[in-house]
């Protein structure tokens, strides 16, 4: 942990030369001025930035947050936090870092707060915590300690840990410093295992890929009733913004034990597409994890825009036929929604040869399939279905070759579409 207690000396100096109208570089021969007049027979003091600045900054009566010690207790864990508790003490990564307007228009900044035992949903808000949260400066991933948080029930996210008010603090902890595992370990599950209401890790294969459009706010992603360009003030958090495309994406991703249904949201930005490896850290609720951090572990770069484009116009053309569907959606809604979408996602795509009920196995040949661009040699099929039997996969692969849902010879496996 940081032995100081003052703020960062870049926050100092910038802030220092906003409000006395200076460049930097003067603010701070100015400050180490300060201290050599001050205290002349102390010149190593003049020689410490940080301290340099902070007292110059006190003489132009400019008093910058020092932060309290720690205090010696205990912080509680995550899975002991409960609504209605005040005053708590905490310690956990910080995920999914974002500035999201508040439903008045006042800002706010969301993100997941993680331990070795669970998640919990958590806000800054409020003039005194923003400002001190910006001085501390947490990054995607910090382990960071709060003390003086409030545990709230809020309607749009259930139990929520709210950072605001004069005396909460936000103190940046370094990595090997934490009693906790690794933030990469918490949650690392095989698609499989995962539990119920629970913060996720897991790594797959893309095999599915649906992009719903909406034209919406930058700011805080509210529909708006406007066209792409369209420069608005959005009702729901007051900004003046120009209007844009907003997208959510619905993945299946698939490891070798299981395939499930990946929510993006707007703003995440994944560019991901089908036949990409990819890390997902979410949370897993209702079978689908809805991501907080999407990572591309393998795949191209940048995909073409083409496919991207034609896949818009189609959604816009969708959207005209059904303008009252895209609305502002709560977590309830989004879950129902996914659940409809998986639905279409599992039940579409395999042609009309499937009005017969599939198995698991036969589905999954036919996933594996599509994402191989509906050819595939059998020993590759083999090598990616490594949970079944190679025996069991053989005798499926012949029934399905007599159902007419594949075609067969010694080596290859291929659709009729291909
Ligand atoms: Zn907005």
């Amino acid at each position: 942990m940081s032995k100081s207690l003052l703020p960062e000396k870049d926050y100092m100096l910038s802030e220092l030369a906003k409000r006395l109208k200076l460049k930097e570089s003067t603010v701070l021969k100015k400050a180490k001025k300060y201290m050599k007049e001050k205290y002349p027979d102390r010149p190593e003091l003049a020689k410490d930035d940080r301290l340099a600045l902070f007292m110059f900054a006190l003489s132009n009566g400019i008093e910058f947050r020092v932060r309290t010690p720690l205090p010696a207790a205990e912080p509680k864990k995550i899975a002991e936090l409960e609504v209605g508790q005040k005053n708590v003490e905490v310690l956990g990564y910080a995920v999914g870092i974002a500035e999201r307007p508040t439903a008045k228009g006042t800002r706010q900044i969301i993100f997941t707060l993680v331990d070795d035992t669970g998640y919990v949903h958590t806000r800054v808000w409020g003039e005194n915590a923003l400002k001190m949260w910006e001085e501390v400066g947490v990054e995607e991933g910090d382990p960071i300690l709060i003390t003086g948080a409030v545990v709230d029930e809020l309607q749009a996210s259930g139990k929520t840990l709210k950072i605001l008010g004069q005396y909460v603090e936000v103190v940046k902890l370094e990595k090997d410093e934490v009693d906790l595992p690794p933030l990469e370990e918490i949650g690392k599950a095989k698609i499989a295992e995962l539990e119920d209401n629970t913060f996720v890790q897991i790594e797959g294969l893309v095999v599915r890929a649906d992009v719903r459009s909406y034209v919406g706010c930058p700011e805080c992603d509210s529909k708006l009733p406007c066209d792409v360009g369209e420069a608005v003030t959005c009702e729901r958090c007051g900004s003046d913004v120009v209007a844009t495309e907003r997208q959510w994406m619905l993945l299946v991703v698939s490891d070798t034990t299981g395939d499930v249904g990946v929510r993006v949201p707007p703003g995440l930005n994944a560019n991901v597409a089908i036949g990409d490896i990819i890390r997902v850290m979410g949370i897993y609720s209702n079978e689908i994890v809805r991501a907080i951090s999407i990572r591309k572990v393998y795949g191209p770069e940048s995909k073409s825009e083409e496919p991207k484009v034609i896949r818009i116009e189609e959604k816009k053309e969708e959207r005209e036929e059904e303008k009252e569907e895209v609305e502002v959606e709560t977590p309830e809604e989004i879950v129902e929604e996914v659940e409809e979408e998986i639905e279409e996602v599992t039940s579409e795509g395999e042609g009309e040869a499937l009005e017969t009920e599939l198995t698991a196995v036969e589905q999954r040949i036919l996933t594996v399939l599509e994402t191989y661009g509906g050819l595939l040699q059998k020993s590759e099929l083999f090598g990616i279905l490594t949970d079944y039997k190679k025996d069991e996969l053989e005798k499926t692969l012949q029934s399905m070759k007599e159902k007419g849902l594949i075609n067969m010879d010694e080596s290859e496996i291929w659709t009729e579409s291909s």
